[in-house]
Formats: C-alpha cells, structure tokens, sequence
C-alpha cells in the first residue's frame, strides 16, 4: 500500500515540476522512481525530507530568475535538472532507504540526514550565493570570480548553506516523532540540528573545495570565459583545469557521501 501511495505522490510532484520547467523529461523520470521508493521502502520521513530539499531547491532557483540567466551559460546545467542531477542529489539517499528496508539500524537515518543536508546546503547556497550583489570569491585564493563559477563562496552563500542544512536537520526531527522512527525519537531537537547543521555546512563547503580544485573546467575560445561546459558560444571549449570525469554531479555526490559519515558519527556520539 505504501508503495502505491508512493508512487501517486511522487508523480504528481515530478510532473508539476516538469511542468514549471524545474525537471526535464529524464529528471522527472528520475524523480519519480526515487519519490516512490523514498515513501515504498521508507516511510514520511525519508519521504518528507527528500519533498523539503527538492521543493525548497526549485523554488530558490526560481529566485530573480532573469539575473541567474547570465550565470547559468557557463553552468555544466541550467536550473532544470536532469536525471544525473536528480540521482546526484538524491540517490544515495535513496541507497540509505533501501539499506535500512533489508538490515534496519538507524544508522543509515543519520548517514541520509547528512547526505540530504549537505545537497541542500550546497543547493541553497548556489541559489542564494548569485543573488549576491558582490561577486563571490574563489575558497581557495579569495580572489573574486564570476558568479556562478564552481568554487566561489560568498558570505550570502555560506549563509544559505547553513541554513538549508540546519532546516533539514529541523525537519528530521519533526518527521522522526511523526514517523516514530524507532531508536531516533529521544534524539534532541537540539542534536538533530547540530547533526544536519555541522554535517551539511561542512558538505557544502568540500563542495567548493572540490569545485575549485578537482572539478572539470574548460576555457571557451570564443568569450574567453572559464565555464563547466564542453561546448560554449556553438564551439568545442578546451580543458583549463581538473579532471575530465569530476564533473558537478560527481562533486555533489562525493561531498554529500563525506557529509553522510560525518552524521553518522555525529549521531552514533550523540545517541
Ligand atoms: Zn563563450
């Protein structure tokens, strides 16, 4: 039954997000599959928690959107995200749902509050961080760079990522008295905060580390620019720095695996 309910609510997510233009036609796909198996094989709060990250994301990148414009050309993605972006963000969660389904321990709870804390983290602060009026700065020389560029922070980010962490971290509380997840209930309101928070912020910022060091980057010979995408301005662009396969997804997963273990020894401290 919960699997059917599942899947009615995840469908109706993912088609009303395709049809604001949040997904594509694979994003949605995507998104689908990993709704029902979020509330099949999970329950409320896997599923509430994957809704608030992915509601709250489209949302913000919904935000001033003709200024995001000029920045998004030299995104590897646009704000409409596609399966390898969908499954970036939320597939190793969809992995912790599936492991706590056939050995239950609420340790793939915790892994999942901070793998979902710091692609919210790091989505938030995307978001946010372009809406700055002062461009962001590179976390490695603190020289300012073009909005939008992987790597950048900005104090309006840092901010957003926090806060997008801490929310989630809110939220796991909330949904783990609603859902009476066994072995979490007497888990603080405070620690479910500090967990997301500390786990999620620390994600966000490997993200940046990561996006200024190991992430693809190519130089478009037409503008000039530096950009994430193999082709800019309708001409190939050649390799600038970092490695060919760590793209931005491959970022994102990465950091939100080290974020997952960074809650999970947060939490097995704390309980
Ligand atoms: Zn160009």
């Amino acid at each position: 039954m919960s699997w059917i309910i599942g899947a009615v609510c995840a469908i109706a997510v993912s088609a009303a997000a395709y049809w604001k233009r949040s997904l594509s036609l694979s994003g949605m796909a995507a998104a689908a599959v990993m709704g029902t198996v979020y509330f099949g094989a999970g329950n409320l709060f896997w599923f509430g928690i994957l809704l608030l990250f992915f509601i709250s994301s489209s949302a913000f990148s919904k935000l001033k959107a003709s200024r995001k414009q000029e920045a998004e050309k030299s995104y590897a993605k646009s704000g409409t995200r596609d399966a390898g972006q969908v499954l970036a963000n939320g597939g190793l969660g969809m992995a912790a749902c599936i492991g706590n389904a056939l050995w239950p321990h609420p340790g793939w709870a915790m892994f999942f509050i901070g793998a979902m804390a710091s692609v919210t983290a790091d989505t938030w602060a995307t978001e946010w961080g372009s809406l700055s009026r002062k461009p962001p700065r590179s976390i490695l020389s603190g020289q300012r760079i073009a909005p939008g560029t992987s790597g950048g922070v900005s104090l309006l980010g840092s901010f957003a990522a926090l806060a997008g962490a801490v929310i989630i971290g809110g939220a796991a509380w909330l949904l783990a008295l609603w859902s009476g997840l066994e072995g979490y209930t007497e888990l603080p309101l405070l620690g479910w905060i500090i967990i997301g928070g500390l786990s999620g912020f620390a994600g966000a910022m490997l993200d940046s580390y990561m996006g200024a060091t190991l992430q693809s980057m190519y130089r478009c010979t037409v503008c000039g620019r530096s950009v994430e995408v193999p082709k800019h301005c309708g001409e190939n662009t050649v390799p600038l720095r970092g490695w060919g396969w760590m793209n931005n997804d491959m970022v994102n997963m990465i950091s939100s695996l080290a974020a997952g273990i960074i809650a999970l020894a947060l939490g097995s401290w704390l309980l």
